[in-house]
């Protein structure tokens, strides 16, 4: 007879790990999560919570906290070389908060799962799974520092290059879909004093854009970059990632020469490929994938974070209703999100598309769209067509009532070495 799953091993402490430690902890499981960094990551963009997100959040009790902390933009603006004002676009088109669409940093929002978890869920900074080895009552994970301990069940949120994906499923280029595109995010001071307020500067084949949002003192960077060739560096080599960046844009003008050399010094610089990851399964035996890992829909569809919360929520919501039978429960949050998951993910590429023009006369014809669009009588009906088709990618995942009377026992892990 299949065991109850009690002790759950969850990799990667960003979104997607804490959200489900938060699950598996109230329906009586035991999540653990190893987080390689030494401490939680607090860098990267802001992040959209829409749809079945936001619901998802107010059940997590944290809904009132990502509100108190949200960026409040009130728009944007594009520039030109020498910082003139093209046109601007208010943060209706932007994504700022309203009702369908709150917008937190990435950071804030680790911070807040973290904070919300770490009385009751055992976080270890600074290791990571080395071999994954399965038998019929478990998984005997083996960690980088050497410690050997048994779990029920493995789960990968470890992002992208889910180290996890690699020992259970094989190696990354079997599942990473190049997108032509990189994105870049790091801190700098605020500069240009903007407040709450995005300045974008379109070049061809190159986004940059600075903001600042509310209770911030410095401004956030954000490179996009086309590359229909994929970058030969170590992904976790930060060095090559920023001499990539500086090697792309050298030479550009309007603040970009300034705004290099603070790349070059921040500490919580972030490079990374606009992929998709497709795969035919999220789950090999006790080892199942969630958030990035298992379907990563890039930057550009603003709905990783959104997919990562719902995902959890369904994931350990499915195993409290299979009373811990995996072997259910996988199945049945997969084929509860996958729908969903490749709505996002077709309309990722397509933005992708849409962020970096390629010539200076698509550049030219963007901005006299800019220029014009806020005076046309029929602004409210484009933004109202861009938010529809957002907010419909937003609730592609339905999210159910979940029994919880179904708790696993509260058993402590077991360390065997
Ligand atoms: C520092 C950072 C900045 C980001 N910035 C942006 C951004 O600006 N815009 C955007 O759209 N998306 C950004 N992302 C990605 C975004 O967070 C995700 O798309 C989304 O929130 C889904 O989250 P996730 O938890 O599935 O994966 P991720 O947020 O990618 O988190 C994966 C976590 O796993 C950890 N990890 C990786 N390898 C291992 C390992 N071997 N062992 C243990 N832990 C491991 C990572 O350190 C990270 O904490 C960023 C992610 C990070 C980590």
């Amino acid at each position: 007879m299949q065991r109850t799953a009690k002790t759950v091993l969850i990799s990667g402490a960003s979104i997607a790990g804490p959200a489900l430690a938060l699950w598996l902890h109230r329906y009586g499981f035991v999540p653990t999560v190893v987080e390689r960094a030494p401490e939680l990551r607090t860098g990267g963009y802001k992040v959209d919570i829409r749809g079945t997100a936001i619901e998802v959040c107010r059940r997590m009790g944290v809904l009132d906290e990502i509100r108190a902390n949200s960026t409040d933009m009130r728009g944007g603006s594009y520039v030109d070389d020498a910082g003139r004002t093209i046109g601007e676009l208010p943060a209706d088109i932007f994504g700022g908060r309203v009702e369908e669409d709150d917008e937190i940093m990435r950071g804030e929002l680790a911070r807040i799962l973290y904070d919300r978890t770490r009385e009751d869920v055992e976080y270890v900074f600074g290791d990571s799974i080395a071999a994954l080895a399965e038998d019929a009552d478990g998984v005997t994970v083996t960690f980088e520092s050497g410690t050997v301990r048994r779990f029920d069940l493995v789960v990968g949120a470890d992002g992208l290059h889910s180290h996890t994906r690699r020992l259970a499923f094989g190696p990354e280029e079997r599942f990473k879909r190049h997108l032509g595109a990189y994105i870049s995010i790091f801190t700098a001071p605020n500069h240009l004093g903007l407040d709450r307020w995005e300045t974008y500067h379109a070049l061809p084949g190159k986004l940059v854009c600075v903001y600042s949002s509310a209770g911030e003192t410095d401004a956030k960077n954000l490179f996009v970059f086309s590359s229909p060739e994929e970058l030969t560096h170590d992904h976790r080599d930060v060095d090559a990632q920023k001499r990539a960046l500086i090697d792309t844009f050298t030479g550009d003008g309007w603040e970009i020469p300034r705004l290099l050399g603070h790349a070059a010094e921040a500490d919580d610089f972030y490079l990374d490929s606009m992929s998709l990851v497709k795969m035919d399964r999220w789950s090999n035996g006790r080892v199942v994938l969630l958030g990035d890992a298992a379907h990563c829909s890039s930057p550009a569809s603003g709905q990783g974070t959104g997919l990562a919360l719902i995902g959890a929520y369904v994931l350990a919501g499915e195993l409290a209703r299979a009373g811990g039978d995996h072997t259910v429960a996988f199945a049945r949050y997969e084929r509860h999100m996958r729908p969903g998951v490749e709505q996002n993910q077709k309309m990722a590429e397509g933005f992708v598309k849409e962020m970096v023009v390629a010539s200076k006369w698509k550049i030219a014809l963007r901005m006299f769209m800019v220029r014009t669009l806020p005076k046309t009588p029929w602004k409210n009906l484009i933004a109202k067509k861009i938010r529809d088709g957002i907010q419909a990618a937003a609730n592609a995942v339905p999210i159910e009532d979940y029994d919880t009377g179904a708790a696993a026992s509260t058993a402590r892990p077991t360390v065997a070495a």
